[in-house]
């Protein structure tokens, strides 16, 4: 593991987000490159901090080939309450989803489907551990040269969002979630969504994949909440016209509002816009556009 953040050389800011900065360094000793995470904590936050470092040890359980790997938590310096909180993540050259939306377009539809299969391999993965990621969106989903598909970010970002909750800083985050999760985040600030949540996510994530931007309100600017509580919970999602029949069914199974019948990891895992895809091992070494 990394032990320590001097170890480290900071070469160049991959991005920001809402909860912090993310930059592109090498380790001094080993040569390899990692991506660096670093979380801002004010000294009225220390009882996040403790969250987010009880996140962060769950983070470091987690191994699989779906998921964005956490190679160590660290923290800077020796004020642990007032630091800054840092994770040394697996570096995915290919950035995230969002960028590779932003910068290409709408993404073919073989495409979305092998991205919609290894996110519904890490789900399957994070469910069976009991754990609910809570923030599956574009620019949490990210590549690697190999033209892989890894969920990054989760635990986190769901702790970090209590924190900075304007209505305004929510429109971002909270985009992505579910009607019954609008519901609990009205009421007790989202502490009881279940898996379900993430399927629902998975959707509208898939949906702004096959658009080019997100699905659910008009293009151009940032829904406020009302507009986008009615988009989430009432209205229902654009027609998809250019869709085969089993990418439209797909979404359907994802986009259902009542979580009790919306199709399950499991289910979309067997679903034939999943199976069907037919990527041989060259096409996944073209990787994503980019
Ligand atoms: P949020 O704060 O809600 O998670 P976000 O996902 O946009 O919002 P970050 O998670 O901080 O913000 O990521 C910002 C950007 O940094 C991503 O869109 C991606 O381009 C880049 N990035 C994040 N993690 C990595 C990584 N492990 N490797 C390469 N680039 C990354
Ligand atoms: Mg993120």
């Amino acid at each position: 593991g990394i032990e320590s953040l001097a170890d480290l050389e900071k070469l160049v800011v991959l991005g920001h987000g809402n909860s912090g900065t993310i930059y592109k360094v090498r380790h001094r000793w080993s040569n390899s490159i990692y991506a660096l995470k670093v979380l801002r904590f004010s000294q009225d936050a220390i009882e996040l901090h403790r969250q987010a470092a009880c996140e962060a040890e769950i983070l470091k359980r987690v191994d699989s080939q779906y998921v964005v790997k956490c190679h160590g938590v660290l923290d800077n310096g020796t004020d642990v309450e007032s630091g800054d909180l840092c994770f040394v993540m697996e570096y995915m050259e290919g950035g995230s989803l969002h960028d590779v939306v932003r910068v290409h377009g709408q993404l073919p539809e073989k495409d979305i489907s092998n991205v919609a299969k290894r996110v519904l391999e890490g789900l399957k993965y994070l469910h069976e551990m009991q754990i609910v990621h809570r923030d599956i969106k574009p620019s949490n989903l990210l590549t690697n040269s190999r033209g892989e598909v890894k969920i990054a970010d989760f635990g986190v970002s769901q702790v970090m969002a209590s924190a900075h909750d304007t209505d305004n800083s929510c429109a971002g985050t909270c985009a992505y979630m579910s009607p019954e999760r609008f519901d609990h985040y009205r009421w007790a600030r989202g502490e009881n969504e279940g898996f379900a949540g993430d399927v629902w996510s998975l959707g509208v994530a898939m949906l702004e994949c096959y658009m080019g931007h997100f699905p659910l309100t008009a293009p151009g600017h940032r829904p406020d909440w009302a507009t986008l509580i009615c988009a989430v919970c009432f209205s229902e999602p654009p027609e998809m016209e250019t869709a085969s029949p089993e990418f439209q069914n797909f979404v359907q199974c994802c986009l259902e509002k009542d979580w009790r019948r919306r199709a399950t990891v499991q289910e979309l895992l067997n679903h034939p816009f999943v199976t069907k895809c037919s990527t041989t091992t060259e096409e996944l070494e073209e990787g994503l556009p980019g």
